[in-house]
């Protein structure tokens, strides 16, 4: 491409990466190989980095959580700034950060959940998963939830991963969670819960689900579980067959599938039920959550079920939330791209680029966010040299979010976070307890400052 007649001299190049999850700290190791810029940004709304591998991955799952470790090592660089608890779209707009950079890489992931739009959805006591996850995870901006007092039974909707997590987080024995990085108001919360059964309701067959190995077999190997699936569900069409005998996963999945069905139940305090080919068509109650009506998706005779349950959990898909300044598609919940670059109307948007699910869509593993990363890096590589210079100065945007009294959290303030999560985990014999509060959040850094 040939060079931006305004770039012929040599000036600093700086870049901003929003949102310091998995997807922008790739984006930032790929950019910073790329040896490209001066100077990178890296703005979080969060108090803290790390996105969904702090407040997605589920605190049982330390190692997972430890790719953090991996994920540091860009923003430990020194011509990397951490500028957390900064919105950008509300405290700071995508034009700031056009006019102070030549490269914006916009990374925030997804943040709501899919919609099932059917009757009682809006009822206390019917959730989105990432509401729980939030929750549990001790993201600042949850909603506190209360569990139902008399709760017995939760129903989770969906067939991936996060069905597993949050059918897991709420039947685990609380012994198992006191360990880890959970807040503990949420440990006691669930310590004190009284739930007995966990339905998890998928809308296709057991050779469908989105359900990964390793998160299936943890569920069978939990403590105090009894597993009840009806073995009719698992009855397979010659479809099902040709894919279970050429794909190893689906396989080993459905042989899962079988295996629980023939477990006898041993009385375990705690049950969770598998249902395939079954879509809710209602949350039933008149204030809060009683039951939920579930069809047959296949035509075999089974009749509808009526569930009683307290609480109902989406697990059906996060989607992405519209950054103001940018384009996006409300049906995929996505930033509109191509090989990163943001198209607007058609058109793309010069140094603008998305990366992770808010480009793609929620799907993958942590690791597919760094080949994903990868791909944008050298589109924004490709294009450095014929983008249009930056319409300000490389303007020092600290201040401009100090005079608008937004109380930026540098790297070293994590640091002091980071050390006090660490001091409180010890003293509970846990991982490093997630502070939950911001206001908490902004004393420990003060008490820092002394
Ligand atoms: P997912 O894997 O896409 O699963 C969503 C599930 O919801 C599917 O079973 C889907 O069924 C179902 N669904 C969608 N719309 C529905 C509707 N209207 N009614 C009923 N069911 C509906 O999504 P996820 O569980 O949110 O996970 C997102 C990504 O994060 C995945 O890549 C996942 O592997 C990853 N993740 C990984 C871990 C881990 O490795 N431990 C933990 C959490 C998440 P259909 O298939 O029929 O559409």
């Amino acid at each position: 491409m040939a060079t931006h007649p305004a770039r012929a001299q040599s000036v600093p190049r700086c870049a901003a990466v929003v949102g310091a999850g998995p997807a922008g700290l790739y984006a930032l190791a790929a950019l910073l190989k790329g040896d490209a810029f001066d100077h990178i940004d890296v703005f979080e709304a969060a108090p803290a980095p790390y996105g969904l591998v702090r407040y997605g991955v589920a605190p049982d799952h330390p190692k997972t959580r430890n790719i953090s470790r991996v994920l540091a090592r860009g923003l430990e660089h020194d011509q990397v700034r951490f500028l957390g608890n900064v919105t950008v779209g509300e405290d700071i707009s995508i034009d700031d950060l056009r006019s102070a950079y030549d490269v914006v890489v916009v990374s925030t992931g997804m943040l709501g959940d899919r919609s099932l739009n059917i009757p009682g959805e809006d009822l206390s006591g019917s959730l989105g998963a990432s509401e729980l996850v939030a929750w549990y995870t001790g993201h600042p901006e949850a909603k506190p939830i209360e569990l139902p007092a008399d709760l017995r039974t939760a129903t989770v909707i969906g067939a991936g991963n996060v069905a597993l997590d949050v059918a897991r987080i709420l039947t685990k024995h609380p012994s198992s969670l006191r360990p880890t990085s959970m807040p503990r108001h949420v440990v006691d919360a669930l310590e004190a819960n009284t739930l007995t059964d966990v339905h998890i309701v998928a809308r296709r067959g057991p050779a469908q689900v989105k359900f990964t190995s390793p998160e299936l077999h943890e569920i069978g190997d939990l403590d105090d579980i009894d597993l009840v699936v009806d073995p009719a569900d698992l009855v397979l069409s010659p479809d099902d067959e040709r894919t279970i005998a050429e794909d190893r996963r689906t396989r080993v999945l459905v042989e899962l599938f079988r295996e629980w069905s023939e477990r006898p139940l041993r009385g375990a305090p705690r049950r969770i039920h598998l249902h395939f080919w079954r879509r809710p068509t209602a949350i039933t109650g008149t204030q809060r959550v009683r039951g939920i009506e579930l069809v047959r998706t296949r035509d075999d005779g089974a009749p509808p079920l009526s569930l009683p349950t307290e609480l109902v959990i989406r697990a059906i898909g996060y989607r992405g939330r519209e950054v103001p300044g940018l384009p996006f598609d409300p049906d995929t919940g996505t930033i509109p791209s191509s090989d990163g670059r943001v198209i607007a109307d058609g058109e793309v948007m010069p140094g603008v680029y998305v990366t992770g699910w808010l480009r793609r869509g929620p799907t993958g593993v942590i690791a597919t966010n760094r080949s994903d990363a990868n791909e944008v890096a050298a589109s924004v590589l490709a294009d450095l040299d014929s983008l249009p210079p930056r319409t300000g100065p490389h303007t020092d945007l600290s201040e401009l979010l100090a005079s608008r009294e937004i109380r930026a959290i540098s790297w070293d303030d994590w640091l002091r976070l980071e050390a006090h999560e660490k001091a409180e985990g010890q003293a509970h014999g846990a991982d490093p307890i997630v502070v939950h509060d911001l206001k908490t959040v902004l004393e420990v850094i003060a008490r820092g400052d002394e």
